[in-house]
């Protein structure tokens, strides 16, 4: 029985040398030159991943750094004045970075906190379609698209990084969800009515501030107003 036992083990075994085989034959496959390859693509992945992060936050840094940073002494009688004034700022494109905008932040000049404190009744959410790589006060070529780069790397959907409308909508989504998520400290203002509602709230609650949405340039519209109502 014990020899039974042996031989069986001893055919089990020589069934098990092809897949050996196989198994080796696998791993001839992974030549040099193809493990250098695979250790390039993984390179290229991680990279990327790296750059997806970083890239965005040093261009943001770039364009919309703080010249000088708080905390600030503003002398008494401008306190006073900026709490009794109703102020508007009518621009600001920080939809385009990609930053929580319900959250204090270091870089540009727009957030939901610094509004409320610094009692700015309403915001402009300008949003930006296109501009060239290097913006020049004088003259700019046509063809080159910074914010098709600016939607890749900020993984924003893919239909934005061609289409000029999709990232007019995805924008104007991205305000709409920090106003969901701000239990209404931020309105989002969308005719005169809304306004005149907001103004009444806000006569009785100074801890609340608005937001509407703007289009440079404007040249999604397509010269139809009633593209508008889509936005
Ligand atoms: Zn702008």
């Amino acid at each position: 029985m014990a020899k039974g036992c042996g031989r069986a083990s001893a055919s089990a075994v020589e069934r098990t040398v092809p897949e050996v085989e196989v198994g080796g034959l696998q791993r001839d496959l992974l030549t040099p030159s193809l493990k250098r390859v695979l250790g390039v693509l993984g390179s290229l992945i991680v990279a990327c991943a790296i750059l997806s992060v970083v890239a965005p936050r040093f261009l943001d840094s770039q364009q919309n750094a703080i010249a000088s940073r708080p905390p600030y002494a503003p002398s008494a009688r401008a306190v006073d004045l900026q709490r009794r004034l109703r102020l508007v700022d009518l621009h600001a494109d920080s939809l385009l970075w990609g930053r929580d905008l319900l959250q204090r932040n270091r870089r540009g000049h727009v957030d939901v906190p610094r509004l409320v404190d610094g009692n700015v009744a309403l915001q402009a959410f300008t949003i930006v379609t296109s501009a060239p790589y290097f913006v020049n006060l004088d003259h700019n070529r046509a063809g080159s698209d910074l914010i098709s780069l600016v939607a890749v790397m900020q993984r924003w959907p893919i239909a934005t990084w061609s289409s000029l409308r999709e990232r007019v909508l995805y924008q104007a989504r991205q305000l709409g969800q920090f106003a969901e998520r701000s239990n209404g400290t931020l309105v989002v203002l969308r005719s005169a009515q809304d306004l005149e509602r907001y103004l009444v709230r806000r006569a009785h609650d100074g801890k609340i501030t608005a937001g509407y949405l703007g289009v440079e340039g404007a040249n999604e519209l397509k010269n139809e107003l009633d593209n508008i109502d889509e936005y």
